[in-house]
């Protein structure tokens, strides 16, 4: 039997080399380890030293050996195709190999990935006001607290995100005044609870605030893709206790949240460029290793609503139909967003 904390460790090993070495031909006719991998919606457990593998996916198996003209499923019963190959880096497979292992994993039974939560934190509360603007009309002085501004907006979001996914939870960091830490914030996120390939897209709501006076608009915060996540992936969630290897999953996970978020922050700028783009000028898309954003262990755009700091911005946002043309805009971004993100997953 295979020892199950080898065989990830190889898996792991591999799928790396395939990622990297992704485009190195090996022979026309021959199929790289990563497309049998997606086809399937399979994990491979690899024995390097047998030369033995077992594609697995719930309780159906597909086994194979390199030099061995068997394919075997669920234990017994036979197929035949050629030899799966090896090369240093990878693995390789006939057409044959393919068709067996697409009949055998049929995609029906597998779950699509899906957006399971949306957590909407508005910043600041609390004793923490966030930006302040203040403004004289007429005599008179107005101000504006960002916190009560993001947290109108962030409420307003929820709502028609409920109304939109009743079969989905829509969590609020904070749903009235109240101060809560940096931590408190990215904690509650994270320990809301997914099913498999389910995952939680973070929205963080701010407004913002510039010793010029002049600058206004929205923008969107994403985590810059060199940056280095180091938890995403535990020993304690996933049993591995190899480090090397973990920093490979790791790497693997980071890269692809940080893609999403990128592609979460282009819709929800979209989103309120077609609502306010006619009066509020578009920022775009910015990178900054945020704290908020940093320790979100999700898809996580921090979205800025504009500067109180800004007269006619601030004028602006005292609105309550100018918060909803905001809101309505983050919403269509990030209902855009879950669409397309369920729709690659179907295939
Ligand atoms: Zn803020």
């Amino acid at each position: 039997m295979i020892r199950p904390g080898r065989s990830r460790a190889a898996l792991l090993v591999v799928f790396l080399v395939v990622a990297l070495t992704a485009g190195a031909a090996l022979h026309a006719q021959d199929v790289p380890l990563e497309r049998v991998l997606v086809r399937t919606g399979a994990r491979l457990e690899w024995d390097p030293w047998r030369g033995h593998g077992v594609f697995v996916r719930g309780i159906t198996s597909l086994a194979f050996t390199v030099g061995n003209r068997f394919v075997v499923e669920n234990g017994d019963i036979l197929h035949r195709a050629p030899s799966p190959g090896r090369t240093e880096e990878t693995l390789y497979f006939s057409d044959e190999f393919l068709q067996i292992a697409a009949r055998v994993f049929p995609p029906e039974d597998r779950a699509p990935r899906r957006i399971g939560a949306i957590f909407l934190d508005p910043g600041h509360g609390g004793r923490d006001p966030g930006a302040i603007g203040r403004h004289e009309f007429n005599g008179e002085v107005r101000s504006l607290e960002e916190k009560r501004i993001v947290l109108d907006v962030a409420r307003r979001l929820r709502l028609r995100l409920v109304e939109r996914y009743p079969d989905r939870l829509v969590v609020l960091s904070r749903s009235d005044d109240t101060y809560l830490t940096l931590e408190e914030r990215t904690n509650r996120a994270n320990e809301i609870p997914t099913g498999p390939n389910e995952s939680v897209l973070f929205v963080s709501i701010h407004a913002n605030a510039s010793l010029n006076s002049r600058a206004s608009g929205f923008e969107v915060w994403v985590l810059p893709p060199e940056f280095r996540r180091r938890d995403l992936v535990t020993a304690e969630r996933t049993g591995i206790a190899d480090e090397g290897v973990l920093s490979i999953l790791n790497t693997i996970r980071e890269e692809e949240i940080t893609l999403e978020s990128t592609l979460l922050a282009r819709s929800v700028l979209a989103g309120l460029d077609a609502m306010v783009g006619d009066v509020s000028p578009n920022r775009g898309i910015r990178e900054e290793s945020w704290y908020v954003v940093r320790n979100a262990r999700m898809p996580s755009v921090l979205v800025e609503l504009g500067f109180v700091t800004n007269r006619e911005e601030f004028l602006r946002l005292e609105q309550g139909e100018y918060l909803q043309r905001l809101t309505d805009g983050i919403y269509s971004g990030i209902t855009n967003f879950v669409r397309s993100f369920e729709e690659v997953g179907r295939e």
